[in-house]
């Protein structure tokens, strides 16, 4: 079987870089919070144009300190997306607040923001649009409703890092931006690890420490809060990639457009709207035949995967939402289509026109 992501790949053409700045930190022997975990937040300051970013240990953590230093928690409500990975409603749960799902657009796979308003209440706190597959959400008509009925906005950014829409990165668009570094994302470390950012110095000091028990100094602590720090090791990492991470960025616009080139008239590809520039964290297309597709990339050893099988409202977790089928249409629909075929910088084109010549031969056969 052929890799889904080929992360060794990557690894192999920066492991020099990677190697010494290993051995620097354990060298150093400063594991936790010092001058990479620094550096690197300054970088990615610089990098989406923010005036803070907080590393953290998880894009999850992020998503979670971002709504505690907004204090949302029991009684509230956060609107949110249903397609998207379950960390993104799972967060708004640890705050004690209630998720609220509104149905996504069926082009773009985010949240649908024509949709946002009929589902506001007087208990309506923020708005956590996902940049799903790495394709920014309509933040214009967001910030639109968030203003007008005095609601943050927490960008969830974890598959859109480098992501733009005009020259505005992701992120740095809403009041606090979360990223996550998993290892399969598109700027990904060794391990886990994740970054707030905002332009808001009160919320950053806040978040500064949250993440570090609470604690503003020394064995003082105001307030309870979680031990969610980025490493040393995976911010001296973190400082190799960013630095590739446009070439990256680049890199899988062009195998992308090459898959679009040749499957665009027999499955949907993925929409690009105008004045945005995706990332593709993933390249998925939707089939109302995928089995039989995803079947026989299988039997040419060709890894496929569904991003997402089931929307966020009928999982098994949120049953106290008392959602049902129906709820969500579009998202219920897509999830049913939808699945991600190999993508990764290093991914040579001779492949992709494999791949895509084994889905359009497949379909052939499925016709006649
Ligand atoms: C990966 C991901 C997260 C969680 O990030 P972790 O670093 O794995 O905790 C949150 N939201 C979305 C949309 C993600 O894809």
């Amino acid at each position: 079987m052929k890799p889904f992501i080929d992360l060794k790949a990557q690894y192999l053409n920066i492991k020099d870089e990677i190697l010494e700045i290993i051995n620097e930190i354990l060298e150093s022997s400063h594991y936790i919070l010092g001058e990479n975990v620094r550096k690197f937040e300054d970088e990615v300051k610089s990098y989406l144009g923010v005036k803070k970013a907080i590393g953290v240990a998880s894009g999850t953590d992020a998503l979670h300190l971002a709504l505690k230093a907004l204090d949302i928690g029991k009684g509230d409500e956060v609107i949110t997306t249903p397609f998207t990975f379950f960390a993104t409603v799972e967060a708004i749960t640890y705050v004690g607040a209630k998720p609220v799902f509104v149905d996504i657009d069926s082009r773009t796979y985010n949240i649908d923001a024509d949709k946002i308003e009929e589902k506001i209440t007087p208990r309506t706190k923020a708005i956590i649009p996902v940049h799903i597959f790495g394709c920014p959400a309509n933040m214009e008509k967001i910030i639109e409703i968030a203003r007008k009925y005095g609601l943050k906005i927490i960008e969830d950014a974890a598959q859109a890092f480098g992501a733009k829409i005009g020259d505005r990165k992701v992120g740095s668009i809403g009041d606090i931006g979360c990223f996550s570094f998993y290892p399969s994302k598109n700027l990904g470390c060794f391990g886990d690890g994740g970054m707030v950012v905002t332009n808001n110095e009160d919320l950053a000091d806040k978040i500064r420490i949250l993440r570090n028990h609470g604690s503003p100094g020394r064995y003082i602590h105001n307030t309870v809060g979680l031990n969610s720090r980025l490493d040393e090791i995976q911010a001296g990492i973190l400082r190799v990639k960013i630095k590739y991470i446009d070439h990256y960025n680049e890199l899988r616009r062009k195998k992308a457009a090459v898959y679009t080139k040749y499957l665009s008239d027999a499955v949907i590809t993925p929409d690009e709207p105008t004045n945005v520039y995706h990332v593709f964290h993933l390249y998925s297309i939707r089939s109302d035949r995928r089995e039989k597709i995803m079947e026989t990339l299988q039997k040419h050893g060709i890894p496929s995967v569904v991003y997402y099988p089931i929307p966020m409202h009928l999982q098994g977790a949120l049953k106290s939402l008392s959602h049902k089928e129906g709820d969500f249409p579009v998202a219920e629909k897509i999830s049913k289509e939808i699945f991600s075929l190999p993508l990764y910088p290093e991914l040579a084109e001779e492949e992709i026109f494999q791949i895509s010549q084994i889905i359009l031969r497949c379909l052939q056969e499925n016709y006649s």
